[in-house]
């Protein structure tokens, strides 16, 4: 059958009682690309129908042990038969029985006696007409480029899955939701042909591996379908059990981990994975794409090329994330942000060096917010940008304030970036406005930006640093040590300072290697002509462990948690002149200041 229809040859199948006719028929329509099937009665006919599934019938009226409109009867009644077009062979003046078999669901009826022309014509343009029909049908159902089935397909797909679910509560699928990270950028970078390479490719990886996963009868059958740019379904049916679907997707990813060769370029893109199962008696399609949608967002955020299963906390969290999305707004016009700063300590003289400027919401019903719970929310859904111009703006003309209040204020002010403020068009011009406005000089202003947010982007961000530094302003490499590239940003971008992450300092205690490795990175840092500022100091030990590594700065509840902006000239005075250490300092070692003496005594 797959032979005959791969050479565009349709089979028809021929119900009639008397052999002569089924002799006219096959001369008739021996010129057409048919594969006649004869049968000779009514039952006879019926069986043939669904053992051959022809693409059209041609049913005699009469016949004696079944007549024709029973045959058409019943085919019309069986769901899997109904489709096939039945052209009705009858008595030229019977305008009845023409209107009855129409009024049955018959496609066309041809008269007796048959004429050569007629019946070739009639035959031909039932089968022209089906083959178009077959052809729109694919084209609503397939996605044209990877020929794979479409969203419509799929949702269809589903639908009856989950009423066989609903019948059959031992039944099992489940529905894995595909994003292929950084198709973007190959799509950007290497042009649209390439993406439609690489999507081709992905779609005949499905192929390939779903067909090798299924001979291991892990599920009865699946589904690929593409249902956006880079967005690839698979429905998994008849699992044996739902745990299956996640070693499924483990193996698909597997196969996903290895590079594409496009022509001369060798491309990776690695896939996000959310999984959702029938156990969680989704409704419908709709809720359950939805919710594979937001697992595959947190394997994303768990960092790529992995799969999460959902489960109804993550419903929770992002109900909560959409909530702190549409606060933020309002959080925006009615101003509830407020800059908190914390002061950097020179650790040779005790002075406060530096203060960072560090955000917090006034939430009107939740109190005062922390950056952790709002600011990657903020990043995700773009605010980031016009809340860290207003960090900008509020930190420089604070710290202009302080300074026009008299000598105690801090010598600089560090603000925290995020990525695509950097990206932002004409940012360091934005910046340059900024100081100027408030008559702040350049070299006064530190900017942070983490590693991570730099690699992402790695030239582009670079490139704004680089003109942010050739203005005069100076960058720090915040959370350093935290990610997988920090040595090599050392070595792509000359930052002024490095501020070590809190991480290494607070188990600094724990032992020798890590005193090392702090070594290290400050004496690297300082080979490099980069100072260094070691964060999360809270407590004597470490600040008289970090003056022996010669680190230069440090920032940490020792000395002070992020204060409100009036707070900071009297502390700056206390520890400028001295006084702060007095105070604060328990009596035991005690970390001494070249320039204040001994602190605390
Ligand atoms: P960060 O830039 O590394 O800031 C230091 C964080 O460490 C601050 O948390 C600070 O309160 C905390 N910290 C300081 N000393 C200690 C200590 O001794 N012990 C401990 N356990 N923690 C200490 P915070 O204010 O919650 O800020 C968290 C992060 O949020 C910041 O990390 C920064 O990445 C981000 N952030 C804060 N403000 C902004 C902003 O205006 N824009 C952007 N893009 N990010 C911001
Ligand atoms: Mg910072
Ligand atoms: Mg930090």
């Amino acid at each position: 059958m797959i032979e005959a229809a791969a050479r565009g040859i349709s089979k028809v199948l021929l119900i009639d009682d008397a052999p002569e006719i089924h002799a006219l028929f096959r001369a008739h329509l021996k010129a057409l690309p048919i594969e006649l099937v004869h049968a000779f009665s009514g039952t006879e006919g019926l069986d043939a129908a669904s053992t051959h599934r022809p693409a059209l019938i041609l049913l005699d009226y009469q016949m004696p042990d079944m007549d024709g409109m029973t045959v058409l009867k019943t085919l019309k009644e069986n769901a899997d038969l109904a489709s096939i077009p039945v052209m009705l062979v009858t008595g030229a003046d019977d305008q009845k029985t023409v209107s009855e078999a129409f009024a049955l669901g018959a496609a066309d009826y041809i008269r007796k006696p048959v004429c050569a022309a007629e019946v070739k014509a009639r035959v031909t343009r039932e089968l022209h007409t089906q083959a178009l029909m077959a052809e729109l049908s694919r084209r609503a159902y397939h996605d044209t480029l990877t020929g794979l089935p479409n969203r419509e397909f799929l949702v269809e797909q589903i639908e009856r899955t989950i009423e066989r679910k609903r019948r059959d509560p031992a039944y099992h699928f489940a529905v894995l939701f595909f994003d292929f990270d950084r198709f973007k950028n190959v799509n950007d970078s290497l042009g649209h042909e390439v993406g439609d390479s690489l999507l081709m490719e992905i779609a005949e990886r499905f192929r390939c591996n779903l067909r090798s996963v299924g001979t291991v009868s892990l599920y009865e059958s699946s589904t690929v379908a593409r249902i956006g740019g880079d967005e690839f379904v698979v429905l998994l049916e008849g699992l044996s059990s739902p745990g299956d679907a996640e070693s499924i997707a483990g193996r698909l990813l597997e196969a996903f981990a290895q590079g594409y060769q496009l022509g001369e370029h060798e491309v990776f893109s690695t896939a996000s994975v959310g999984i959702v199962t029938s156990e969680l008696g989704h409704e419908t399609v709709a809720a359950l794409l939805r919710d594979a949608d937001t697992a595959m967002y947190e394997a994303k955020s768990a960092g790529r090329g992995r799969y999460a299963v959902f489960d109804r906390s993550m419903r929770m969290r992002v109900k909560r994330k959409l909530e702190i999305e549409s606060a933020l707004y309002q959080a925006i016009e009615q101003q509830q942000f407020v800059l908190h700063y914390q002061p950097i300590i020179c650790l040779t003289t005790g002075r406060v060096e530096s203060v960072e400027a560090l955000i917090r919401w006034k939430h009107p019903e939740r109190g005062l917010l922390y950056p952790d719970r709002f600011v990657s929310i903020a990043e995700e859904v773009g605010l980031i940008v016009p809340i860290g111009d207003w960090v900008l703006r509020e930190a420089v003309r604070q710290f202009a304030e302080w300074q026009s209040r008299g000598a105690h204020a801090p010598s600089s002010v560090s603000v925290n970036l995020a990525r695509q403020q950097l990206l932002v068009p004409r940012f360091v011009e934005r910046v340059e406005q900024i100081l100027a406005e408030a008559g702040v000089a350049r070299s006064d202003l530190y900017l942070e930006v983490t590693e991570s947010e730099m690699m992402r982007d790695a030239v582009a961000t670079t490139a704004v640093l680089k003109a942010l530094q050739e203005l005069g302003v100076r960058i720090q490499m915040d959370d350093f040590g935290t990610g997988h590239s920090s040595l090599a940003c050392l070595r792509d971008f000359p930052f002024d300072v490095l501020k070590i992450d809190r991480s290494f300092v607070q188990s600094m205690g724990d032992g020798r290697d890590l005193m090392a490795v702090l070594n290290a990175i400050i004496e690297l840092a300082h080979d490099l002509d980069m100072r260094t500022v070691a964060e999360g100091i809270e407590s004597a030990e470490q600040v008289i462990s970090l003056q022996a590594l010669n680190c230069d700065f440090g920032q940490g509840y020792y000395f002070a948690k992020p204060l409100p902006a009036e707070e900071i000239p009297a502390f700056t005075e206390r520890m400028n002149t001295g006084v702060a250490m007095a105070e604060a300092i328990p009596a035991g070692d005690v970390p001494v200041f070249r320039r204040v003496g001994i602190a605390g005594h």
